[in-house]
């Protein structure tokens, strides 16, 4: 079958069954499909060609769980039992010390259907992370986009809450450091610059 063929070929996404062309699928590792109406069920740090389809399903049974669990625990506190820390308007993170749990509000977090929830225990590292531009426009190198980083275990790559961009120094983020900090018990401060530079290369290589 010719590449017309394949990009019209319907095939069936093994979650719901349903049949959708080409462009309306991802591929799975296995080289099974997911619709992209399924997708929106999986989480903004979910990567379809790391995972087989066992391990998608128990990542869409996780997110359903954790999708409950905000219903039930997070949507009937008020503003003041949660702290929202952010100071780019559309990022946002929210920790819930009452649960040990966060969560983010991002562009992409609201394209989804299910929200996630983030253990405190779960967090691998975190720290802040630069990426800076190559110079060659100003003639001097500025960093483009700074903010906090926190890598969790079950996803390869990091959550990124910007906090500025387009300037020289870095600047703010110290909230977030510091009730990460707090949820974790202090036990991942010395590892802020190793992780922040962790997950700016990662990022830098998206
Ligand atoms: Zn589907």
């Amino acid at each position: 079958m010719g590449i017309f063929g394949n990009l019209f070929s319907k095939q069936a996404c093994e979650i719901c069954k349903k049949e959708v062309g080409a462009l309306s699928r991802t591929k799975l590792k296995d080289k099974t499909y997911i619709c992209n109406d399924c997708r929106k069920n999986t989480s903004i740090l979910f990567e379809p060609h790391l995972n087989d389809l066992e391990e998608t399903k128990k990542h869409l049974a996780h997110m359903e769980e954790m999708d409950q669990l905000y219903k039930e625990k997070v949507e009937p506190l008020s503003d003041k039992e949660i702290d929202f820390c952010g100071h780019h308007g559309s990022y946002k993170i929210g920790f819930v010390d009452s649960i040990k749990m966060f969560f983010i509000i991002t562009p992409q977090t609201k394209k989804k259907n299910k929200k996630e929830l983030f253990a405190y225990d779960e967090i691998e590292s975190f720290g802040p992370y630069e990426n800076l531009n190559d110079g060659s426009h100003e003639g001097q190198k500025r960093i483009e986009e700074c903010g906090v980083a926190i890598k969790m275990r079950a996803y390869r790559m990091p959550i990124k809450i910007p906090i500025a961009k387009n300037v020289d120094t870095p600047l703010g983020g110290e909230r977030i450091l510091e009730h990460l900090n707090a949820a974790t018990g202090g036990k991942h401060s010395s590892m802020i610059g190793a992780a922040g530079a962790v997950a700016s290369t990662i990022l830098n290589n998206i």
